[in-house]
């Protein structure tokens, strides 16, 4: 039975060796919880490390991860982690992708490291991956694996899933690894992430730094198809909306907001706020926010607690030591500036919280201030809606929280606003119950729903389909046996029709279009085909006739100019078949000419039927940026007319829709009575000839991504190389 491979740098349990006894501790946190339902029914391994093992246990504690727990360790050498893991993943992935670049450390040796272990990962998963086996990938200690096992594994099915925010181009363009680490990640079938501006973000860098375009979040990658798509991660409702608070953690709570024995009714507020000590949680935030609350509705102050819980975490990164110490100042002046004998504002704590004196918080907070200044899509909120069970508490949020974009219902506000977090509050505190309740219902009822569960067999449901998808789409590579049945059926044809691309189909792409003048080998395999009288060799073209008829005229055959918009039978003149007149070019040029003006490199190609925006020699990054805005802005111009804009090789093009290359197969060609008929032809513009030609027709694309064709050649030379082999016969 083929399994489920979950692969994360963390396995969901930790190996420690106590006074040479092995002690395993396991992490029911959302991942683990969320994919426990898997496990039985996909029979799953997860692999990943499992903390510091000395080597000599290491043997004993691998037997017993695999028999116990279906895990793998990774052991990664402990001179590595840290330079892997505290280094690379979070001093600069971790900083860099929260858009906190000025945090950001780039190291060369911490870079190493991370491919070292990245690398280290891939052989765990090659060891024991078996054909038909679904890889899941998670988060960005990880980014190089997808490709790292592609390279091992070119069948393999590969999810990827970024639990953080991926940052903006213009942020993503200081590290100095983009380009391997987004070529790496393009090695999945299919890439999640948690809202839809994370995924636009990244789709905009694999265009900028890859140039690879996209349609739908569908990514055509050189010879692959990679699906990109938005899947928010949701939390183990059941769990958290259950009635397991213990007596004994609630009555700490009762003591801590009864003030010194006041009644009931008269106990204080309580605020509640927990993250763990990351500069991108905005605790300093919360505090801004709480103290500029207690300066403008002084009326609270006595009544309000603000249960402040930070969970420590990579203390051995500096930048934490730093935050820890700013919290404890800020929080000791705050106490001293407002306490009196009977109350303190804040309590505070540092240290891991139990499972139930978090959901006793959860459930008893009247408020939850969730403030983090950038997160991917911070869990606690969406527990803590759970936890509540609707009973009245006020859910606070900045909008800078991946959860902000479901969660509508929160008091959704700017962390940075000291303003904005203390009207806030003071509205939470004095929202009507009916809509307290209402609130909270409407967001109770999405998560309930959309659970971690859902989640991930929505993931995997989908990665199913991405790799199908990316296996029906890759067209039969023209290899030895097909070949020969090619050749064999040319031999034994009497009419044959040979349609024929030029541009990046005979002849490679040149920076200058006129540059791509025809070789003498490339004549010379045309002269050989035109010479035998069962051929029609047909050149079809988006070329102009100046420059077709200049190099290829002298030959005796058909050409076609212009996708369709002129013809010419061997030693005939030109015919015109497009329309006669071209009015929308008064108005489409003086914008191409814009485009010229803004992105240097660029110029516009005059055709008596269309007007083209190349890009091919200007930086590719800003090209393909100003190439989208151009597209829209004319498919907006041009929405019902005939006029198409369309997108090719580094070119914008805009022409009459109703002329194309299989419109002019079907008009002139398609009644031929052929026994053979071969097509050549590498991009959009040939699409509408594949999609006309009969099922038997020999179809092959040059080159690598989506097509209507058949087969498929890598390259122009070896789309001369068959051309040169039917003449050999
Ligand atoms: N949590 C924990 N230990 C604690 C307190 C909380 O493991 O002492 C859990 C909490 O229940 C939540 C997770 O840690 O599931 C934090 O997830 P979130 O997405 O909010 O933030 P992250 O820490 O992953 O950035």
């Amino acid at each position: 039975m083929p399994k489920l491979i979950i692969v994360s740098n963390r396995l969901p349990v930790t190996v420690k060796a106590d006074k040479g006894q092995l002690e395993f501790k396991e992490s029911a946190g959302g991942l683990a919880t969320g994919l426990s339902s898997f496990y039985q029914e996909r029979n799953a391994v997860w692999i990943g490390w499992p903390g510091d093992v000395p080597r000599r246990h290491q043997a004993e504690a691998r037997v017993r991860l695999r028999s116990e727990y279906a895990a793998e360790p990774v052991f990664i050498p402990e001179a590595t982690v840290e330079r892997f893991y505290e280094g690379y993943s979070n001093r600069t992935l971790w900083p860099l992708f929260h858009s906190f670049p000025t945090y950001t450390r780039y190291t060369a040796a911490d870079w190493d490291a991370y491919r070292q272990v990245n690398a280290q990962f891939a052989r765990a998963v090659v060891d024991i991956y078996e054909p038909g086996d679904q890889v899941w990938v998670h988060d960005y200690q990880l980014l190089l694996l997808p490709g790292l096992l592609r390279a091992d594994l070119p069948d393999a099915c590969i999810g990827f899933f970024l639990h953080i925010p991926f940052p903006p181009y213009d942020i993503l363009r200081l590290l100095p690894q983009r380009r391997e680490i987004l070529a790496q990640l393009l090695g999945a079938d299919l890439i999640g992430f948690h809202t839809y501006d994370y995924m636009d973000a990244f789709l905009s860098a694999v265009r900028q730094v890859l140039g690879y375009e996209n349609r739908l979040g569908q990514v055509a990658a050189g010879e692959r198809v990679v699906e990109v798509d938005v899947f928010p991660m949701g939390i183990d409702f059941e769990r958290f909306s259950a009635e397991s608070e213990t007596p004994a953690s609630q009555e700490d709570l009762a003591k801590l907001v009864r003030r010194n024995g006041a009644p009931e009714q008269d106990r204080a507020r309580i605020i509640f706020s927990i993250s763990r000590l990351d500069y991108t949680k905005g605790i300093p935030q919360h505090l801004d926010g709480l103290e500029y609350f207690l300066e403008q509705y002084p009326e609270w102050r006595g009544k309000v607690v603000f249960v402040l819980s930070v969970v420590p975490s990579r203390e051995k990164v500096d930048r934490y030591a730093y935050l820890k110490r700013e919290i404890d100042e800020r929080v000791g002046n705050l106490n001293s500036k407002y306490a009196d004998l009977a109350w303190e504002p804040i309590r505070y704590m540092y240290r891991n919280v139990p499972f139930p004196e978090l959901l006793a918080l959860y459930a008893a907070a009247d408020v939850a201030l969730i403030l983090p200044l950038r997160d991917g899509m911070n869990l606690v909120v969406k527990e803590y809606v759970a936890a509540q069970r609707c009973r009245g508490g006020v859910l606070v949020l900045s909008d800078t929280a991946g959860a902000a974009k479901e969660l509508r219902e929160a008091i959704i506000v700017n962390p940075n606003s000291r303003e904005e977090v203390a009207a806030a509050i003071h509205q939470a505190l004095t929202m009507p119950e009916g809509e307290r309740l209402a609130r909270c219902a409407a967001m109770s009822e999405w998560l309930a729903t959309h659970d971690v569960r859902w989640w991930a067999g929505r993931f995997l449901d989908r990665l199913i389909e991405a790799t199908d998808a990316a296996r029906g789409l890759r067209q039969q590579e023209l290899e030895d046996g097909l070949r020969e049945e090619l050749l064999t059926a040319y031999g034994a044809s009497s009419r044959r029709l040979l349609l024929l691309d030029y541009d990046g189909t005979l002849a490679p792409f040149t920076e200058r279009p006129e540059d791509a003048r025809p070789t003498p080998a490339l004549l010379d395999a045309l002269r050989r085909l035109t010479a035998d009288p069962a051929n029609e060799v047909v050149i079809v073209s988006g070329r102009d006739r100046e420059s077709l008829g200049g190099w290829l005229g002298a030959l005796p055959l058909r050409l076609v100019a212009e996708h369709g918009a002129w013809a010419r039978a061997a030693g005939d003149d030109w015919q015109q078949l497009g329309p006669s007149r071209v009015r929308w070019k008064k108005q489409v040029r003086p914008i191409l000419e814009r485009y010229v003006e803004r992105i240097p490199g660029s110029f516009v190609e005059e055709k008596s039927f269309s007007l083209a925006w190349h890009y091919r020699a200007a930086d590719i990054a800003t090209a393909s940026m100003a190439a989208r805005e151009l597209i829209d802005g004319l498919t907006n111009l041009t929405a019902n007319t005939d006029i198409g804009v369309l997108q090719g090789h580094r070119v914008v093009e805009v022409k009459n829709e109703r002329i194309t290359k299989g419109g002019y197969y079907r008009g002139h060609l398609a009644e031929g009575g052929w026994d053979f008929e071969l097509a050549l032809g590498d991009d959009w513009t040939d699409e509408t000839l594949f999609q006309v030609l009969p099922e038997e027709a020999w179809s092959i694309k040059v080159g690598f991504g989506q097509s209507a064709a058949r087969f498929r050649l890598p390259a122009p030379a070896d789309a001369l190389a068959l051309l040169g082999a039917l003449t050999a016969r």
